[in-house]
Protein backbone atom coordinates (compact mmCIF):
# COMPACT_ATOMS: atom_id res chain seq x y z
CA UNK A 1 0.00 0.00 0.00
CA UNK A 2 1.02 3.73 -0.82
CA UNK A 3 0.82 5.63 2.40
CA UNK A 4 0.56 9.24 2.41
CA UNK A 5 2.40 9.79 5.94
CA UNK A 6 6.09 10.51 7.13
CA UNK A 7 5.94 7.82 9.44
CA UNK A 8 6.76 4.16 8.88
CA UNK A 9 6.63 1.53 11.61
CA UNK A 10 6.52 -1.50 13.49
CA UNK A 11 6.63 -2.95 17.12
CA UNK A 12 8.91 -5.82 17.30
CA UNK A 13 9.69 -7.61 20.52
CA UNK A 14 13.13 -8.00 22.33
CA UNK A 15 14.50 -10.49 20.44
CA UNK A 16 15.78 -13.15 22.24
CA UNK A 17 19.89 -13.43 22.49
CA UNK A 18 20.03 -16.61 20.54
CA UNK A 19 17.95 -14.69 17.92
CA UNK A 20 19.57 -11.13 18.12
CA UNK A 21 21.69 -11.58 14.91
CA UNK A 22 19.03 -12.39 12.77
CA UNK A 23 17.02 -9.63 14.19
CA UNK A 24 19.62 -7.14 13.36
CA UNK A 25 20.18 -8.64 9.84
CA UNK A 26 15.93 -8.16 9.51
CA UNK A 27 16.35 -4.61 10.57
CA UNK A 28 19.12 -4.15 8.22
CA UNK A 29 18.00 -6.49 5.21
CA UNK A 30 14.29 -6.20 5.41
CA UNK A 31 12.61 -3.49 6.79
CA UNK A 32 14.99 -0.70 6.02
CA UNK A 33 14.77 -0.88 1.97
CA UNK A 34 10.82 -1.06 2.70
CA UNK A 35 10.96 1.93 4.09
CA UNK A 36 10.52 1.46 7.79
CA UNK A 37 11.72 4.53 9.96
CA UNK A 38 10.72 3.44 13.40
CA UNK A 39 10.48 0.59 15.45
CA UNK A 40 9.41 0.28 19.06
CA UNK A 41 10.99 -2.85 20.57
CA UNK A 42 8.75 -4.45 23.10
CA UNK A 43 10.61 -4.34 26.17
CA UNK A 44 8.83 -4.76 29.31
CA UNK A 45 11.24 -5.64 31.71
CA UNK A 46 13.48 -7.61 29.65
CA UNK A 47 16.57 -5.68 29.73
CA UNK A 48 19.64 -6.02 32.06
CA UNK A 49 18.51 -2.45 34.68
CA UNK A 50 21.35 -1.99 36.32
CA UNK A 51 19.37 0.22 39.10
CA UNK A 52 16.57 -2.62 39.59
CA UNK A 53 18.23 -5.67 38.68
CA UNK A 54 15.44 -7.00 40.72
CA UNK A 55 12.89 -6.35 38.02
CA UNK A 56 14.79 -8.49 35.12
CA UNK A 57 12.42 -10.06 33.21
CA UNK A 58 12.92 -13.29 30.35
CA UNK A 59 16.07 -13.40 28.47
CA UNK A 60 16.67 -9.73 29.23
CA UNK A 61 18.80 -7.38 27.02
CA UNK A 62 22.39 -6.21 27.91
CA UNK A 63 23.66 -2.91 27.72
CA UNK A 64 25.36 -3.96 24.29
CA UNK A 65 22.66 -5.58 22.65
CA UNK A 66 20.60 -2.41 23.51
CA UNK A 67 24.08 -0.41 21.04
CA UNK A 68 23.97 -3.07 18.21
CA UNK A 69 20.43 -2.83 17.50
CA UNK A 70 20.59 1.14 17.69
CA UNK A 71 23.71 0.61 15.93
CA UNK A 72 21.84 -0.38 12.78
CA UNK A 73 18.38 1.53 13.35
CA UNK A 74 20.99 4.77 13.16
CA UNK A 75 22.94 3.34 10.33
CA UNK A 76 19.29 3.15 8.64
CA UNK A 77 17.88 6.54 9.67
CA UNK A 78 15.25 4.52 11.62
CA UNK A 79 14.14 6.09 14.97
CA UNK A 80 14.09 3.40 17.98
CA UNK A 81 11.38 3.61 20.67
CA UNK A 82 11.52 1.26 23.97
CA UNK A 83 8.62 0.33 25.64
CA UNK A 84 7.25 -0.62 28.39
CA UNK A 85 3.49 -1.53 29.66
CA UNK A 86 3.27 0.92 32.53
CA UNK A 87 -0.56 0.41 33.82
CA UNK A 88 -2.10 -3.19 33.10
CA UNK A 89 -0.38 -6.64 31.53
CA UNK A 90 1.93 -7.01 34.59
CA UNK A 91 0.78 -10.71 34.98
CA UNK A 92 0.16 -13.52 32.59
CA UNK A 93 1.72 -16.61 30.86
CA UNK A 94 4.62 -17.38 27.95
CA UNK A 95 3.26 -17.92 24.56
CA UNK A 96 4.40 -21.77 23.07
CA UNK A 97 7.17 -21.24 21.44
CA UNK A 98 8.17 -18.32 23.74
CA UNK A 99 8.62 -14.22 22.69
CA UNK A 100 9.73 -13.47 26.11
CA UNK A 101 6.77 -11.86 27.35
CA UNK A 102 3.87 -12.57 29.43
CA UNK A 103 0.44 -12.55 27.63
CA UNK A 104 -2.75 -12.32 29.09
CA UNK A 105 -5.54 -14.55 29.49
CA UNK A 106 -9.65 -14.72 29.76
CA UNK A 107 -10.44 -16.82 33.02
CA UNK A 108 -9.29 -15.90 36.10
CA UNK A 109 -5.83 -17.97 37.05
CA UNK A 110 -3.15 -17.91 39.45
CA UNK A 111 -0.76 -16.66 36.87
CA UNK A 112 2.56 -15.44 36.50
CA UNK A 113 3.85 -11.78 37.78
CA UNK A 114 6.01 -9.92 35.50
CA UNK A 115 9.08 -8.25 37.00
CA UNK A 116 7.73 -5.69 38.76
CA UNK A 117 5.15 -7.29 40.35
CA UNK A 118 7.85 -10.13 41.59
CA UNK A 119 9.98 -8.04 42.45
CA UNK A 120 7.37 -5.34 44.56
CA UNK A 121 4.00 -7.76 44.93
CA UNK A 122 2.26 -4.84 47.12
CA UNK A 123 2.57 -2.66 43.74
CA UNK A 124 -0.02 -5.14 42.91
CA UNK A 125 -3.55 -3.28 42.39
CA UNK A 126 -4.80 -6.77 43.63
CA UNK A 127 -2.60 -8.32 46.16
CA UNK A 128 -4.82 -10.31 48.01
CA UNK A 129 -5.84 -12.23 44.84
CA UNK A 130 -4.44 -15.19 44.02
CA UNK A 131 -6.41 -15.49 40.62
CA UNK A 132 -7.11 -12.46 38.89
CA UNK A 133 -8.72 -12.13 35.06
CA UNK A 134 -7.09 -11.40 32.40
CA UNK A 135 -3.33 -9.29 33.57
CA UNK A 136 -2.50 -7.56 37.12
CA UNK A 137 -2.00 -3.72 37.04
CA UNK A 138 0.12 -1.21 38.82
CA UNK A 139 -1.83 -0.01 41.79
CA UNK A 140 -1.96 3.65 40.77
CA UNK A 141 -2.32 5.52 43.93
CA UNK A 142 1.05 3.54 45.41
CA UNK A 143 4.19 6.29 45.13
CA UNK A 144 6.71 3.90 45.47
CA UNK A 145 5.56 2.00 42.75
CA UNK A 146 5.74 5.41 40.51
CA UNK A 147 9.37 5.97 42.39
CA UNK A 148 10.40 2.75 40.78
CA UNK A 149 8.20 3.15 37.79
CA UNK A 150 9.99 6.87 36.56
CA UNK A 151 13.69 5.12 37.58
CA UNK A 152 13.04 2.13 35.10
CA UNK A 153 11.72 4.97 32.40
CA UNK A 154 14.74 7.17 33.13
CA UNK A 155 17.12 3.66 32.37
CA UNK A 156 15.35 2.45 29.61
CA UNK A 157 15.35 6.03 27.58
CA UNK A 158 19.28 6.69 28.40
CA UNK A 159 20.31 3.27 27.41
CA UNK A 160 18.67 3.55 24.09
CA UNK A 161 19.53 7.00 23.34
CA UNK A 162 15.12 7.90 23.02
CA UNK A 163 13.79 10.79 22.70
CA UNK A 164 10.32 8.51 23.08
CA UNK A 165 8.70 6.03 24.98
CA UNK A 166 5.53 4.11 24.35
CA UNK A 167 4.07 3.48 27.73
CA UNK A 168 1.53 0.59 26.34
CA UNK A 169 -1.33 1.26 28.88
CA UNK A 170 -4.09 -1.18 26.98
CA UNK A 171 -6.06 -3.79 27.90
CA UNK A 172 -6.25 -2.34 31.35
CA UNK A 173 -9.15 -4.11 32.76
CA UNK A 174 -7.98 -4.09 36.49
CA UNK A 175 -8.05 -1.03 38.22
CA UNK A 176 -9.16 1.40 40.87
CA UNK A 177 -9.75 -1.95 43.05
CA UNK A 178 -7.71 -1.42 45.74
CA UNK A 179 -9.36 0.85 48.94
CA UNK A 180 -7.00 3.67 47.65
CA UNK A 181 -7.79 4.07 43.98
CA UNK A 182 -11.82 3.18 45.05
CA UNK A 183 -12.08 6.56 46.30
CA UNK A 184 -11.30 7.94 42.61
CA UNK A 185 -12.97 7.44 38.99
CA UNK A 186 -11.18 5.20 36.96
CA UNK A 187 -10.62 7.72 33.97
CA UNK A 188 -9.19 9.97 36.78
CA UNK A 189 -6.93 7.25 38.11
CA UNK A 190 -5.60 6.65 34.25
CA UNK A 191 -5.18 10.35 33.41
CA UNK A 192 -3.62 11.40 36.48
CA UNK A 193 -1.11 8.44 35.79
CA UNK A 194 -0.32 8.81 32.27
CA UNK A 195 0.01 12.39 32.93
CA UNK A 196 2.32 12.05 35.46
CA UNK A 197 4.55 10.12 33.57
CA UNK A 198 4.27 12.11 29.93
CA UNK A 199 5.61 14.98 32.45
CA UNK A 200 8.13 13.41 33.81
CA UNK A 201 9.51 12.11 30.42
CA UNK A 202 8.70 15.93 28.98
CA UNK A 203 11.00 16.86 31.44
CA UNK A 204 13.93 15.25 29.94
CA UNK A 205 12.51 16.70 26.27
CA UNK A 206 10.96 13.15 25.12
CA UNK A 207 7.61 11.92 24.00
CA UNK A 208 5.35 9.40 24.92
CA UNK A 209 3.25 7.18 23.02
CA UNK A 210 0.61 5.13 24.11
CA UNK A 211 -2.05 2.77 22.76
CA UNK A 212 -5.52 4.50 22.69
CA UNK A 213 -8.05 1.97 23.27
CA UNK A 214 -8.77 2.80 26.83
CA UNK A 215 -9.89 6.22 25.58
CA UNK A 216 -12.58 5.16 23.56
CA UNK A 217 -16.13 3.40 24.84
CA UNK A 218 -17.44 0.11 23.18
CA UNK A 219 -21.16 1.79 23.35
CA UNK A 220 -20.33 5.19 21.39
CA UNK A 221 -17.86 3.12 18.79
CA UNK A 222 -18.92 -0.26 18.20
CA UNK A 223 -15.66 -1.96 18.89
CA UNK A 224 -15.34 -5.27 21.08
CA UNK A 225 -13.99 -4.76 24.60
CA UNK A 226 -10.28 -4.83 23.71
CA UNK A 227 -10.36 -2.29 21.60
CA UNK A 228 -12.59 -0.18 23.46
CA UNK A 229 -13.37 0.30 27.15
CA UNK A 230 -16.83 -0.53 28.58
CA UNK A 231 -15.93 0.67 32.32
CA UNK A 232 -15.80 4.55 31.78
CA UNK A 233 -11.88 4.42 31.67
CA UNK A 234 -12.71 6.35 27.97
CA UNK A 235 -13.69 9.64 30.03
CA UNK A 236 -9.88 10.01 30.36
CA UNK A 237 -9.70 11.40 27.09
CA UNK A 238 -10.58 14.69 27.88
CA UNK A 239 -8.13 15.17 30.97
CA UNK A 240 -5.05 13.57 29.11
CA UNK A 241 -2.44 16.21 27.89
CA UNK A 242 -2.67 16.33 24.21
CA UNK A 243 1.10 16.45 23.39
CA UNK A 244 0.74 12.24 23.56
CA UNK A 245 0.98 10.42 20.63
CA UNK A 246 -2.44 7.86 20.61
CA UNK A 247 -1.43 4.91 18.66
CA UNK A 248 -4.91 3.71 17.33
CA UNK A 249 -5.07 -0.03 16.87
CA UNK A 250 -7.80 -2.16 15.65
CA UNK A 251 -7.41 -5.97 14.41
CA UNK A 252 -11.02 -6.84 13.45
CA UNK A 253 -12.72 -5.64 10.34
CA UNK A 254 -15.57 -2.73 10.85
CA UNK A 255 -17.18 -0.58 8.82
CA UNK A 256 -15.95 3.07 10.22
CA UNK A 257 -13.35 3.34 12.52
CA UNK A 258 -14.52 6.56 14.32
CA UNK A 259 -11.81 6.14 17.03
CA UNK A 260 -9.86 8.00 13.66
CA UNK A 261 -12.32 10.83 14.12
CA UNK A 262 -12.83 10.69 18.25
CA UNK A 263 -8.91 11.21 18.33
CA UNK A 264 -8.70 14.21 15.46
CA UNK A 265 -11.55 16.25 17.40
CA UNK A 266 -10.16 15.60 20.43
CA UNK A 267 -6.83 17.24 19.13
CA UNK A 268 -4.32 14.31 19.23
CA UNK A 269 -1.92 13.32 17.19
CA UNK A 270 -2.41 9.74 16.09
CA UNK A 271 -0.74 6.56 14.63
CA UNK A 272 -3.00 3.76 13.10
CA UNK A 273 -1.74 0.36 14.41
CA UNK A 274 -3.20 -2.96 12.05
CA UNK A 275 -2.17 -6.51 12.80
CA UNK A 276 -2.51 -9.56 10.96
CA UNK A 277 -5.34 -10.25 9.41
CA UNK A 278 -5.20 -8.36 5.37
CA UNK A 279 -8.64 -7.54 5.01
CA UNK A 280 -9.14 -5.63 8.30
CA UNK A 281 -5.52 -4.09 7.50
CA UNK A 282 -6.86 -2.23 4.48
CA UNK A 283 -10.39 -1.28 5.66
CA UNK A 284 -8.46 0.53 8.68
CA UNK A 285 -5.82 2.19 6.79
CA UNK A 286 -8.35 3.04 4.00
CA UNK A 287 -10.44 4.51 6.66
CA UNK A 288 -7.45 6.29 8.27
CA UNK A 289 -6.10 7.77 4.87
CA UNK A 290 -10.04 9.32 3.78
CA UNK A 291 -10.51 10.40 6.91
CA UNK A 292 -7.08 11.95 7.72
CA UNK A 293 -7.60 15.57 9.21
CA UNK A 294 -3.56 16.44 9.49
CA UNK A 295 -3.70 14.29 12.45
CA UNK A 296 -2.18 10.91 11.49
CA UNK A 297 1.55 11.12 11.85
CA UNK A 298 1.78 7.44 10.39
CA UNK A 299 1.57 3.81 10.68
CA UNK A 300 2.83 1.25 13.40
CA UNK A 301 2.44 -1.81 12.20
CA UNK A 302 1.93 -4.43 15.40
CA UNK A 303 3.50 -8.64 14.82
CA UNK A 304 3.09 -9.75 18.75
CA UNK A 305 5.15 -12.73 17.80
CA UNK A 306 8.57 -13.01 18.70
CA UNK A 307 11.11 -11.12 16.38
CA UNK A 308 13.22 -13.34 15.62
CA UNK A 309 10.80 -16.01 14.78
CA UNK A 310 9.57 -13.19 12.52
CA UNK A 311 12.73 -12.58 10.92
CA UNK A 312 13.44 -15.78 9.97
CA UNK A 313 10.59 -16.46 8.06
CA UNK A 314 10.88 -12.89 6.46
CA UNK A 315 14.85 -13.18 5.85
CA UNK A 316 15.14 -17.28 4.91
CA UNK A 317 11.59 -18.62 4.88
CA UNK A 318 11.94 -20.33 7.76
CA UNK A 319 8.61 -21.24 8.89
CA UNK A 320 7.18 -19.63 11.81
CA UNK A 321 7.19 -21.41 15.12
CA UNK A 322 4.26 -19.52 16.59
CA UNK A 323 0.71 -19.88 14.79
CA UNK A 324 0.02 -16.80 13.77
CA UNK A 325 3.71 -15.50 12.74
CA UNK A 326 3.14 -17.08 8.71
CA UNK A 327 -0.15 -14.35 8.67
CA UNK A 328 1.47 -11.47 9.79
CA UNK A 329 4.69 -12.15 7.71
CA UNK A 330 2.39 -12.62 4.49
CA UNK A 331 0.71 -9.69 5.30
CA UNK A 332 3.64 -7.69 6.08
CA UNK A 333 5.00 -8.66 2.31
CA UNK A 334 2.17 -7.80 0.36
CA UNK A 335 1.55 -4.20 2.60
CA UNK A 336 4.97 -3.01 2.62
CA UNK A 337 6.70 -3.34 -0.72
CA UNK A 338 9.90 -2.16 -1.21
ZN1 LIG B 1 -4.61 0.98 43.94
Amino acid sequence: MNFPWKTKGIVLTAPLSEEIDDVIKFIDEYLAPRGFNMIVIQVRYRYQFKKHPEVWGYDPLSYEDVKRLLNVCRKNNIKLVPKMNLIGHQSGFPNEPTDGILHGHNEALDDIPDGLLRAYPTFDEQANEKKINYARSICLSSRPAKTVVFELIDELMDVFEADAIHIGCDEVFNIGLCEECSKKSKSELFANWINSINDHVKKRRGAVLMWGDRLISTKETGYNRWEASDDGSHSAIDMLSKDITVCDWHYDKYEKYPSVDIFANKGFKIMVSPWRDENSLEAFLNYAINNDKGHINGVLMTTWCGSGDLAKRLLYGEKGRWLHTEQIATTIEKTFKK
